[in-house]
């Protein structure tokens, strides 16, 4: 039987999101439907919305920071059953046959992943949608191979935007190697920056934070920096300059970055996790000099999400979030792009409307 799902969804680019009902796919012999308890509202999810990158198709329920129970599992199912607490990142499938999917990096699948939200739904003759809709819901079927555990220690809400801004943050540390002894810089104190201070933290580092004000220096210091800069402070930064064998830079409006590679230490990398579509100018004189790199990171593959969650677990750590109704998605949106959210908005489910818009 289908399931029936509520949800609060965008119909369009420039209006409020609103209540809507749909219906969620049979659940197959691979699935696991999912009673969604609590979802985190990712920036990129106000840029789909928004249709900033282009090709949004509306009705859009945005949401891939999902954390709930499972409900229900399939025939084939034997790593889950009902009750479990478990989580959906940015992934739903993937192609499973090329080299990236077959080493465990779906993230980087060559034909593409299939997108939580808004990508072309594969299971499209069962679910009757055309794209896939995302956590802003109450309920979600997904194939069991794109499903997270998460560990009794984690609470489900703070665990949910772990799906997408925790991993995305934990990849590119595990990728370049952090661990005791590295100097790690992080640009910018949101969603992603703060996880990546705990996580980077957490595996050893010395953690510095670079901002653009003094607004966040005890949030920073709180969780885990053992440094916070302001990257207008020319005497701080000379101060600073060759010290970084990593930097994580989560700033995704345009920003300068060829005084902040000056930062890097000899083949040291600043890898740039924000969303940004604009150019960013890098001076060659200012790599080649210390044989530093500028690199990209896309969130994590579905071995290491469950990795990073299991990290979290043991180490006590979580998101620092606010909890919402879906009826406050709107405003929280409008304070998202003020920076004002410390540090990730999370959609109670259990308090969405009774009755959602029929289809
Ligand atoms: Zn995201
Ligand atoms: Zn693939």
């Amino acid at each position: 039987m289908p399931i029936d799902a509520r949800a609060y969804a965008a119909f369009d680019a420039e209006n409020p999101l609103g209540p809507w009902a749909f219906q969620r796919r049979d659940p197959g012999p691979d699935d696991v439907a999912i009673d969604i308890q609590w979802c985190g509202i990712c920036h990129s999810d106000l840029h789909v919305v928004k249709n900033d990158l282009g090709g949004t198709r509306y009705p859009l329920v945005p949401g891939h920071e999902i954390a709930g129970l499972v409900a229900a599992v399939g025939a084939n199912v034997t790593r889950f059953r009902v009750g479990d607490r478990v989580g959906v990142g940015c992934m739903v499938d993937s192609c499973r046959q090329c080299a990236p999917c077959r080493a465990g990096e779906e993230q980087y699948c060559v034909p593409g992943f299939d997108q939580t939200y808004g990508w072309p739904d594969r299971h499209a003759d069962r679910s009757g949608q055309a794209m896939t809709q995302g956590g802003y819901s109450t309920a979600i079927v997904v194939d069991q191979d794109f499903v997270l555990r998460i560990p009794d220690a984690l609470p489900l809400d703070a665990a949910a935007p772990l799906l997408c801004a925790g991993i995305t943050t934990w990849s590119p540390l595990r990728h370049w190697k952090v661990g005791p002894g590295s100097k790690v810089a992080v640009i910018g104190l949101g969603g992603l920056g703060h996880m990546a201070v705990k996580l980077a933290a957490a595996l050893g580092a010395e953690v510095t934070v670079l901002s653009t004000s003094d607004r966040k220096r005890d949030d920073a210091l709180r969780m885990g920096a053992a440094h916070f800069l302001i990257n207008s402070d020319q005497a701080a930064m000379k101060a600073a300059a060759e010290s970084f064998d990593l930097i994580i830079n989560t700033v995704s409006a345009p920003h300068e970055i060829a005084g902040q590679v000056q930062l890097l230490a000899k083949d040291g990398t600043m890898v740039m996790l924000g969303l940004n579509t604009e150019g960013l100018p890098v001076y060659p004189l200012g790599l080649l000099w210390r044989r530093r790199s500028v690199a990209g990171s896309l969130i994590g593959g579905v071995a290491e999400t469950q990795e990073m969650l299991d990290f979290c677990a043991e180490h006590g750590i979580a998101c620092d979030i606010e909890r919402i109704a879906p009826d406050q998605i709107n405003e929280a949106y409008a304070r998202m792009l003020k920076s004002d959210v410390r540090y990730r908005f999370v959609i109670d489910m259990s308090r969405m409307p009774k009755e959602a818009l029929a289809e």
